[in-house]
């Protein structure tokens, strides 16, 4: 007798925010993808049961976020070893490669790597692997930068948009062109030590290197995700670049020409930015979200679109390296529901990526990737690199990974 399904995944509290669903169902998953969902399915119709009685069942979180070039890009990390561990089935890598070097990153790592994994090509033809160099561990201010501590950069660095003539529109754009459903858009650093004179608004009022991702992203049909802390610019004036889809990364960092204004309120072009569509990703490591400041802008309505980590390796300059379940601990504590962490970790994520209905989701007929949640309660502390921590009495801890229908065991990516 054959069975009915391969695996059934039995007696969990599904929450699944893209089909409005919170409850106890059993879940059946057959050739990788999700087959029934029901409160009832027996386990004589499937080959492999899997018990998650007291557990609560999500879709495969999906981190929009990550540097995963490793070997060729100082910082960046195996997306196998953060990413299926803890529950991520899908993450995109966010600009490590640009079109230069974009070849060996499909060749040694997009696809070598069992975590689904796409990519933003860097605007910068460099990607992010030109010589930039913290010094040491000491963190002082940073020229024209203030509200927070800054890495102080070795005087030897250099940004790779330091020189415009890196960002090649027409390469950029075969790049894309050359890899659909791999490369999904342009990634952009403008931070002021990275782009330099590329953030430069002249006479003409232009912020030159964002005018050319967003060049890349137009010719393209695709987006653009901008790096918006330790910018000089005011973010209306970055919006004015975006378009409804287009991703601003770092949107709760606690640096200059941040989400709030000189009294801590919202600004309304930032509420006008959001309510348009353009997406606000956390992208937390390394300093790049504010404590209090994402306490303020959540109490005053104001929701990150997406979680993600920015996650990388972990170095002796980097005080802060969270995965994605440790980013959606702590955003529970600063205000957001059980509920809105794990929508900005699947449904809203993948509508980013343009994989709505397909990933982030366990309705019948997506692809077959859930988490498995335990609720642990305990003592836990979160800090945000900034000087600033926070602690909350329960911790999202994923137990159990699933992807293409199939249980991730370690030692077997
Ligand atoms: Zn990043």
């Amino acid at each position: 007798m054959t069975n009915k399904y391969d695996l059934l995944l039995k007696n969990g509290e599904l929450i699944d925010p893209a089909q409005g669903l919170r409850g106890a169902r059993d879940i059946a998953f057959r050739d990788g993808r999700v087959a029934a969902l029901d409160s009832e399915i027996s386990s004589n119709d499937a080959r492999e049961v899997v018990d998650a009685t007291g557990r609560i069942v999500t879709p495969g979180l999906i981190d929009i976020h990550g540097h995963y070039f490793q070997h060729i890009v100082p910082f960046a990390t195996s997306a196998d070893e953060v990413c299926l561990p803890n529950g991520v089935t899908t993450t995109v890598d966010a600009g490590s490669s640009g079109w230069l070097h974009f070849e060996g990153f499909k060749e040694f790592i997009l696809t070598r790597e069992q975590t689904r994994l796409m990519a933003l090509v860097n605007l910068s033809a460099l990607g992010m692997m030109s010589p930039r160099r913290s010094i040491g561990e000491d963190f002082g201010p940073t020229i024209g930068i203030s509200g927070g501590p800054q890495t102080q950069l070795d005087p030897r660095s250099v940004g790779e948009l330091q020189d415009l003539r890196y960002a090649q529109v027409e390469e950029a754009v075969q790049c894309i062109k050359d890899n659909p459903n791999v490369v999904l858009g342009v990634k952009i650093r403008i931070d002021h030590e990275i782009s330099g004179e590329a953030n430069t608004i002249g006479e003409a009022n232009t912020i030159p290197a964002l005018e050319r991702a967003r060049a890349v992203a137009d010719m393209t049909d695709s987006f653009v995700m901008v790096h918006v802390a330790r910018v000089p610019i005011p973010l209306a004036q970055v919006f004015e670049y975006l378009r409804p889809g287009d991703i601003v990364t770092h949107i709760f960092h606690s640096a200059e020409n941040n989400v709030l204004d000189e009294k801590g309120n919202v600004r309304t072009e930032v509420r006008e930015a959001r309510e348009k569509g353009i997406v606000f990703d956390i992208g937390a490591a390394r300093r790049n979200f504010g404590i209090s400041l994402s306490l303020t802008a959540i109490s005053d309505g104001l929701l990150p679109t997406t979680l993600s980590s920015d996650i990388t390796k972990v170095r002796p300059q980097s005080p802060v390296i969270y995965n994605l379940p440790q980013i959606m601990t702590p955003y529970m504590a600063l205000g957001m529901s059980l509920e809105e962490v794990i929508a900005a970790t699947t449904m809203h994520s993948s509508n980013a990526i343009g994989e709505s209905g397909r990933l982030g989701t366990l309705a019948v007929g997506a692809v077959g990737d859930a988490t498995v949640i335990d609720l642990e309660e305990g003592e836990f502390t979160y800090d945000d690199g900034n000087g600033e921590s926070i602690s909350t009495d329960r911790r999202i801890a994923p137990v159990i990974t699933l992807k293409d229908g199939i249980v991730w065991k370690p030692g077997e990516a």
